[in-house]
């Protein structure tokens, strides 16, 4: 099989900008009793703290993996380091090409609905109301003057929170690509879109991709082939569903026992997450 996307032992950081370092030094030097005039500087202890430390993930063509973690922990920098936007300072990352990335926050630009789904490619009629039926468009257009050529522009038909995300994710999954990278493309849907978005699109029409998603949902990580958890840019844990119950019990049966946790908002969700880790990883 091939390897759809490696990760031996890779860590980074973020380059600090000069602004934020000399108010870092200014705070160091003040916590170790050091005057803090213009020629006081003193350089003690500083480093930069790693946002990813010695991660190992390995998905061979086709697998999914599901990003989870808590609040700042580094998934979306894990994100980032794939796109080549954070560069290692240790390790080796491996993937077959072609990347199609889907942001957090939802962008969308001047131009007709069709436009920004597009984005330049050539229109291909079954591939397009493939994935706009997968991404539950369809009933959106109907609603509009133009349907999907309705242009969106300021005065202009005002789209939700829950539709930008939707033609986003349709503009990433529509760019052949050979990894897709979609962080976090449930926020602002409401559970029962989420729940059709995450079984027809990035389950089925999506089945022969290797996919990396952000997400917190138990039923995504069920469903993925493979699970990595971050908590303060640490691995807590990588490998499979079951192997996050037999490995972190603490953890599982903690999650798993809070009822209902699956049917909150994707933005809840990620806040009980992250105490639950603070919670585990006291106690170890
Ligand atoms: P998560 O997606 O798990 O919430 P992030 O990867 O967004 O976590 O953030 C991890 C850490 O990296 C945070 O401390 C954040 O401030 C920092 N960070 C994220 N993106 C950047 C960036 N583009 N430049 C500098 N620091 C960043």
């Amino acid at each position: 099989t091939t390897v759809g996307l490696e990760m031996i032992n890779v860590s980074a950081s973020w380059d600090e900008g000069i602004v934020e370092l000399f108010e870092k030094i200014k705070r160091e030097n003040k916590a170790n009793g050091h005057l803090t005039g213009d020629d006081g500087l003193f350089f003690t202890n500083l480093y930069v703290t790693p946002v990813l430390k010695s991660i190992n993930l390995r998905l061979e063509e086709g697998m999914m993996l599901a990003v989870a973690g808590s609040t700042g922990s580094g998934k979306s920098s894990l994100l980032m380091m794939i796109l080549g936007e954070l560069v290692p300072s240790e390790g080796k990352i491996k993937h077959s090409g072609r990347v199609s990335y889907s942001p957090q926050t939802s962008w969308i630009m001047p131009g007709t609905i069709r436009d920004n789904i597009l984005f330049g490619l050539t229109y291909d009629e079954y591939r397009y109301t493939s994935i706009i039926r997968a991404c539950q468009l369809e009933e959106d257009f109907d609603l509009l003057p133009d349907k999907d050529k309705t242009p969106i522009a300021e005065g202009g038909v005002t789209l939700s929170g829950g539709q930008r995300a939707r033609i986003c994710l349709a503009r990433a999954v529509y760019k052949d690509a050979d990894l897709y990278l979609l962080d976090a493309p449930f926020t602002h849907l409401d559970i029962a879109t989420e729940k059709e978005i995450f079984d027809k699109c990035v389950c089925k029409l999506m089945a022969s991709k290797t996919r990396v998603v952000v997400t917190c949902k138990l039923e995504h990580l069920k469903r993925a082939d493979r699970i990595i958890l971050l908590h303060n840019g640490d691995c807590y844990f990588y490998g499979t569903f079951s192997e996050l119950q037999a490995q972190r019990p603490d953890f599982s049966s903690l999650l798993l026992g809070i009822e209902a946790y699956d049917n909150i908002t994707a933005e809840r969700r990620g806040s009980i997450l992250t105490e639950t880790l603070r919670r585990v990883s006291v106690d170890e």
